[in-house]
C-alpha cells in the first residue's frame, strides 16, 4: 500500500511538471542563407548568430534554402553546410523565389527552380527531400496545383508545410528601414513588438489547431533567414518556452499525420491550418484578422510610438 502511495505521488508529481499533452513547436527558417547587406551584422554574423541561439537552447531545426540568395556562391554554399554541419535539416525553396500563382510564372518553370537548387542542397549535409512553397501559395489552377501534387510525389519530395506562419519579414522590413536612417536607433519596442507578435500568433493557431482538429497538433513554425531573428532569435526560442510549449525536431513533427495528406479544398497554400478551414469552410475564427495581416497591427502601434 506505502508503495503504491509512492508511485501515485512520484506520478503526480511527474505529471505536474511535464504535461502528456504538452503543445509542442518546431523551428523552420525560409529563404536564406542571403548573402545581401543588412545593418549591424555581416551575413557571416547573421548566420552565426541563428546557429549560436539554436545552439543555446539544443533546437535542431530545418532550413528551406532558397538556392540563388547566396547558396550557388562559395560563401552562400558555406553558410548552408554550417546548418547541416550543426545538425540542422537542408530542405529546397527554389533557385530565385518565384510566385507559382502568378500568371508569369508556368509550371515548368517552377519545377525547374525545384531541380536546379536541389543539385545544390542535394551536396549538403543534412539534405532532405522536404520542399517549401514560395510564399507558401500552391497554385491558383488546377493544372498548378495537381501538377505540383504529383511531382512531388514523382520525385520523393514531400511538401514542407507550415502550420504557424509569421510576419516577422515585415517586422525585419522594419527593422532595417529604422537602422538604416537612425544606426543608433533604440530598438526595445522593435523586439518586443516581434516577440508580442510571435506568442499571438502562436496561441492563435493553436486554438484554431483545437477549434479545427480537436488536439493541439504539432506546430511547424515559419521564420525567416535575416536580421531580425539574428538579433532575438534565443529570446523567441526562450518565449515559447517560458509558454510552456515544447521544441521538437522538423522531422517529428512531419510524422503528426495531420502532415501527411493533403487538405481536401482545391485551393492550397499559406498556414495548413487556413487550408484546413477553407476545406472545412470555415474562415472565421476570434483573432482571425490578425493571423492574416501581415503583422499591421505591429507596424501600426510602432509607428505610433514614432517608429
Ligand atoms: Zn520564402
Amino acid at each position: 500500500m506505502k508503495k503504491m502511495l509512492r508511485l501515485l505521488a512520484l506520478y503526480a508529481a511527474t505529471a505536474l511538471t511535464a504535461p502528456a499533452h504538452a503543445q509542442s513547436v518546431a523551428f523552420t527558417f525560409d529563404d536564406g542563407p542571403r548573402l545581401e547587406e543588412t545593418p549591424l551584422l555581416s551575413p557571416q554574423q547573421r548566420n552565426q548568430s541563428l546557429l549560436d541561439a539554436l545552439a543555446a537552447h539544443k533546437v535542431s531545426a530545418a532550413l528551406f534554402v532558397t538556392c540563388g540568395f547566396g547558396a550557388d556562391k562559395p560563401a552562400g554554399y558555406a553558410l548552408a553546410q554550417a546548418w547541416g554541419r550543426a545538425g540542422h535539416a537542408i530542405g529546397n525553396h527554389t533557385m530565385t523565389h518565384l510566385d507559382l500563382n502568378s500568371t508569369d510564372v508556368t509550371l515548368a518553370q517552377y519545377q525547374q527552380e525545384i531541380t536546379d537548387c536541389d543539385r545544390i542542397t542535394s551536396t549538403l549535409p543534412g539534405y532532405q527531400k522536404w520542399f517549401r512553397f514560395t510564399f507558401l501559395r500552391e497554385g491558383k489552377t488546377p493544372e498548378k496545383l495537381q501538377g505540383m501534387r504529383t511531382f512531388l510525389q514523382q520525385t520523393g519530395y514531400r511538401n514542407g508545410y507550415v502550420s504557424l506562419d509569421t510576419s516577422d519579414w515585415r517586422l525585419d522590413e522594419k527593422l532595417n528601414e529604422v537602422l538604416r536612417a537612425n544606426p543608433k536607433a533604440d530598438l526595445t519596442p522593435i523586439r518586443q513588438a516581434y516577440l508580442s507578435h510571435l506568442r499571438q500568433r502562436a496561441d492563435a493557431y493553436r486554438a484554431m489547431s483545437r477549434q479545427l482538429v480537436g488536439r493541439d497538433i504539432p506546430q511547424v513554425l515559419l521564420l525567416h533567414h535575416n536580421l531580425i531573428n539574428a538579433l532575438w532569435l534565443k529570446d523567441a526560442i526562450q518565449q515559447f518556452k517560458d509558454m510552456g510549449w515544447t521544441i521538437i525536431t522538423p522531422a517529428e513533427a512531419f510524422a503528426d499525420p495531420i502532415y501527411q495528406q493533403p487538405p481536401e479544398q482545391q485551393r492550397g497554400g499559406q498556414s495548413l491550418l487556413w487550408s484546413i478551414a477553407r476545406s472545412k469552410n470555415q474562415r472565421k475564427f476570434p483573432g482571425w484578422e490578425r493571423l492574416v495581416d501581415d503583422g499591421d497591427f505591429e507596424i501600426d502601434a510602432l509607428k505610433a510610438q514614432g517608429l
